[in-house]
């Protein structure tokens, strides 16, 4: 394997359980997908790992019988130099509950400075409302894709060749106010251009967001989810499966935008996550252009 971490030990005072956990990088960052390698070391035979991390279920699996497990992870924008783990190892005596942490690293995001018309910038309540109902559909159909099976394969790719306008991170300032975080990767386009499947999924919402926009949402299965937003038109209906590399739809500028372009979302069920992270960890696809 390519990953090297230190080892951390860690003992369950009340159950006297052991793990020692390396992560896949060595120092993770907030606002990344990660990989947890678990090796339990109690006598014991374990027979299956269950974790939570901000309330998002951890999926670990073992290729050699028990010894080690591994599973990937999301580690949340938002929090502090630790990340909490909560794993519970079943075996035949019964189950141990550990629950641990893993130092993670804040990365530095840049800050940029848009205006928009008061309308947009501040929703009024007919908006609020819209908006909130749109976080909630997002929500469960991310969260849904925690029991869908594995549908994504291999590394992923970009859904578009096109120049990165805007990173994943970047503090948002609405006139003069820093409002929030742009918790996606922008890609340049002009309407109608294309837009691919990043791998292999099932569609699981195409809709029309307040802020958003026209989106695409893709359950890849085992918890990992792409949106597309802002787009002009989809070209998928809710419970296609679409190929890795497949179109979509087309680059729009529909939602709150400023001109046309693609924004494009990762998700490990409920919590955002730099897109890019998760071409780092699973491997980046060769692009070929597309028109
Ligand atoms: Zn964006």
């Amino acid at each position: 394997m390519r990953y090297t971490a230190a080892l951390l030990l860690i003992l369950a005072p009340q159950a006297q359980a052991q793990v020692a956990i390396e992560t896949e990088p060595a120092r993770p960052s907030r606002g990344s997908l990660i990989r947890l390698h678990v090796t339990p070391t109690i006598t014991d035979l374990v027979s299956g790992i269950q974790g939570e991390i901000d309330e998002e279920p951890l999926h670990f699996t073992s290729s050699n019988g028990g010894i080690t497990w591994e599973g990937l992870a999301p580690v949340p924008v938002e929090g502090g130099d630790s990340l909490p783990i909560l794993l519970v190892l079943l075996h035949s005596r019964g189950s141990d509950t550990v629950r641990t942490a893993i130092a993670v690293t804040q990365p530095t995001y840049p800050s940029e400075r848009l205006s928009v018309a008061p309308r947009m910038a501040e929703p009024d309540s007919a908006g609020r409302v819209r908006i909130a109902r749109d976080i909630a559909r997002a929500r469960a159909v991310s969260r849904a894709a925690h029991g869908t099976e594995q549908l994504w394969e291999g590394g992923f790719r970009l859904p578009r060749t096109s120049r990165v306008t805007s990173a994943f991170g970047t503090g948002r300032e609405y006139n003069g106010k820093v409002t929030s975080r742009h918790l996606g990767t922008d890609f340049n386009g002009r309407v109608g251009d294309p837009i691919v499947a990043t791998n292999r999924g099932r569609v699981a919402l195409v809709a029309r967001f307040y802020l958003a926009g026209n989106v695409i949402y893709l359950d890849h299965g085992g918890g990992l989810i792409s949106a597309y937003f802002h787009v002009s038109r989809s070209l998928v209906r809710i419970g296609d499966v679409v190929e890795k590399g497949q179109l979509i739809g087309r680059v729009g500028q529909t939602g709150r935008v400023t001109g046309p372009h693609l924004h494009w979302v990762m998700r490990y069920g409920g919590v955002t996550l730099d897109p890019m992270s998760v071409l780092s960890l699973l491997g980046r696809d060769s692009v070929q252009s597309q028109r």
